[in-house]
């Protein structure tokens, strides 16, 4: 039996920005949008180009910004003001500035709703596919990546973009 996960589409927010409701049912702040949280890590796993020399890790004043071992970028929640440096240094437009908030969104994955039996509030009200929830799995060639064990995304994968187009020249 396959394992139900969290199922994002990078691709479409734009679309589900103009179309679905905003809902989470994140307890502790009202009017929240946890999965931002979530297209953030994603975002940062995926999208963004792992430079080397990283503008945006170096042009926050206050060190809130990581490259883990992995390469992949972590914002430290506690230490980021929200003055959106980071996201006018990245010089791919990774870092939307809807990311990075003053008071940071989280996602617990409505956990406690899954266990009633009842869907995620923010799948409820997506009608254009941008989040769903099911037996979602990791398929490299249609653009499918686990993010952790419990979230699948589709996005284009930049790194993995960029390999094939070296491998034709
Ligand atoms: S928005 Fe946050 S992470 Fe970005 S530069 Fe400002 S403090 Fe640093
Ligand atoms: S967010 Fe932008 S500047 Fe920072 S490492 Fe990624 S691509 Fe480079």
């Amino acid at each position: 039996m396959g394992l139900n996960r969290l199922f994002i589409d990078l691709d479409k927010f734009e679309e589900h920005d103009k179309k679905c409701a905003r809902e989470c049912s994140y307890y502790y702040h009202p009017g929240n949008y946890g999965i931002l949280s979530l297209q953030e890590m994603a975002t940062y796993a995926l999208i963004c180009r792992k430079c080397e020399r990283e503008n945006c890790v170096s042009a926050c004043p206050f060190e809130a910004l990581e490259k883990g071992p992995d390469k992949i970028l972590r914002r430290h929640n506690m230490r980021c003001t929200s003055c959106k440096t980071c996201s006018h240094a990245c010089h791919s437009g990774v870092i939307l500035p809807d990311f990075i908030p003053y008071m940071s969104y989280n996602c617990d994955l409505c956990l406690e709703r899954l266990e009633e039996g009842e869907l995620p509030e923010c799948v409820e009200v997506c009608k254009c596919g941008a989040i769903q929830y099911g037996d979602f799995k990791e398929d490299e060639e249609k653009n499918l990546y686990a993010i952790g064990k419990n979230v699948v995304v589709h996005s284009v994968h930049w790194e993995r973009d960029e390999v094939k187009k070296a491998a034709k020249k």
